[in-house]
């Protein structure tokens, strides 16, 4: 047996709490992971977060006003 993880890719999920009031800034801030859906408030997508976005997902985490993002 090898060391566990080798190998393996990190990979970065966001989510969104129910705090969230459907200000809009995740989504102008990283649009490919975030949208306000139907309900008014913001989604993130299911998958994981593409690398080329984690950045701005995680500045879109410190930008929400509630704290309502959860990327890690
Ligand atoms: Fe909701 Fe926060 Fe996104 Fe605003 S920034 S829409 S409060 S998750």
């Amino acid at each position: 047996m090898g060391p566990k993880g080798l190998g393996e890719e990190f990979t970065m999920k966001a989510t969104v709490s129910e705090e969230c009031i459907g200000c809009g800034l995740c989504e102008s801030t990283c649009d490919a992971v975030f949208s306000i859906g139907d309900e008014g408030v913001a989604v993130a997508i299911e998958e994981d977060i593409p690398e080329e976005y984690e950045d701005a997902a995680k500045e879109a985490e410190e930008g929400c006003p509630v704290g309502a993002i959860t990327v890690e």
